[in-house]
């Protein structure tokens, strides 16, 4: 297996996902550069030893400058959040189009070795995901095409737009689709959130404030699975040095529910609290799990941390967050 390789761009490197992939590649000893258009300070993570730039990546000039002297591009820049931001920012979401194309367009020009995109399960069908009893998606029922309004249909348009630029200007193109991903070092509060974090707030507060009482979006039925942030970088490598360029699904095929995920969490935090369901919120689709038939033939893995494992660690790292900000504050549970 070719190891791509040599200088990387990680774009969208003041993220989350970014953040962690930055610092396992410089400590796997490649040098990296990281983009990002926050400011500095606003990074979840800067390991020393990476350079950190700061670039709008939706205008085309400033992707010149981000790939200047790079052999492998990993874009994971995109303006997203969980549910509570995609159902409700769709022209926001959709806009993250103008930086995997001037991105595409800068990497092809400068003649990037390998360039990585990452995708989401959001990229399925709807009509595939009605039931919480789910049939695991597979690579192939993106099509036809009915993904997530917004945020989905970007990464489908972005998808194909990768693999155009691989058969008509050779650009060697990867795409993994990613299914919920969660850990420590990311974002748990501000309304970008995803569930595990979003929960594990919710109770790590109700530990601090001694009020055992959490909001729940939807009846907790809704079944997800759940992927740990170092699987994610590790089939994100695994994806971008192999040979195959079909978009792969690189997610848990554990499945839980909202409501189990709880019990777990409840457990780890040894309280358990009253579960206040709201049926209005944002809950995306009704059932969603990863099949991980394909990445296993092609690549011999799949992510193998287990949903209590990650869930203990991102929640001692959340607890401790709150605990150094005086959770206790003016802060609700809800
Ligand atoms: P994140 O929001 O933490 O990271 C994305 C980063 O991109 C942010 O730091 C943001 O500031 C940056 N960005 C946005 N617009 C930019 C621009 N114009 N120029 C430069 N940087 C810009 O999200 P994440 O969870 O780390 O996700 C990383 C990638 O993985 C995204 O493409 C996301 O769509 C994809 N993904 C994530 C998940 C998940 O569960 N976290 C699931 C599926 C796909």
């Amino acid at each position: 297996m070719a190891d791509w390789g040599g200088t990387v761009l990680v774009a969208g490197g003041g993220g989350f996902i970014g953040g962690h992939l930055a610092r396992t590649l410089h400590e796997q000893g490649f040098r990296v550069r990281s983009v990002d258009i926050k400011p500095l300070e606003e990074w979840y993570q800067i390991p020393p030893g990476v350079e950190a730039r700061r670039l709008d990546l939706s205008g085309l000039a400033n992707c010149r400058e981000a790939v200047r002297g790079i052999d492998t591009v990993y874009n994971l820049a995109a303006d997203m959040g969980g549910m509570g931001f995609i159902e409700t920012h769709k022209a926001e979401c959709m806009l993250s189009v103008l930086i995997n194309t001037h991105m595409l367009m800068a990497a092809r020009d400068a003649n990037v070795g390998r360039y990585f995109f990452s995708s989401s399960a959001c990229v399925y069908a709807a009509d595939k995901q009605v039931n919480a009893d789910v049939t695991a998606l597979k690579e192939s029922d993106a099509y036809p095409a009915m993904p997530e309004d917004g945020y989905g249909w970007e990464k489908l348009f972005s998808e194909r737009m990768c693999r155009h630029f691989r058969e008509d200007f050779g650009l060697e193109t990867r795409v993994a689709r990613y299914h919920n991903v969660y850990g420590v070092e990311g974002t748990y509060d501000g309304g970008r959130e995803k569930a595990p974090a979003a929960l594990c707030r919710k109770i790590a507060l109700a530990v601090l404030t001694g009020q055992h009482e959490i909001e729940v979006w939807g009846d907790g039925g809704q079944t997800r699975s759940f992927m740990y942030v170092d699987d994610c970088i590790e089939g994100t490598r695994r994806v971008t040095a192999g040979d195959s360029a079909v978009p792969v699904n690189v997610g848990s095929s554990e499945l839980v529910s909202i409501n189990q995920m709880i019990d777990i969490i409840e457990q780890i935090a040894g309280i358990t609290v009253k579960r206040n369901y709201n049926l209005d919120a944002p809950k995306g689709v009704r059932g969603r799990n990863s099949d991980n038939t394909l990445i296993n033939e092609i690549y011999g893995w799949e992510p193998s941390i287990t949903l209590a494992d990650g869930l203990e660690r991102t929640y001692r790292w959340i607890f401790d967050q709150l605990s150094a900000s005086d959770a206790t504050g003016d802060r609700t549970v809800a």
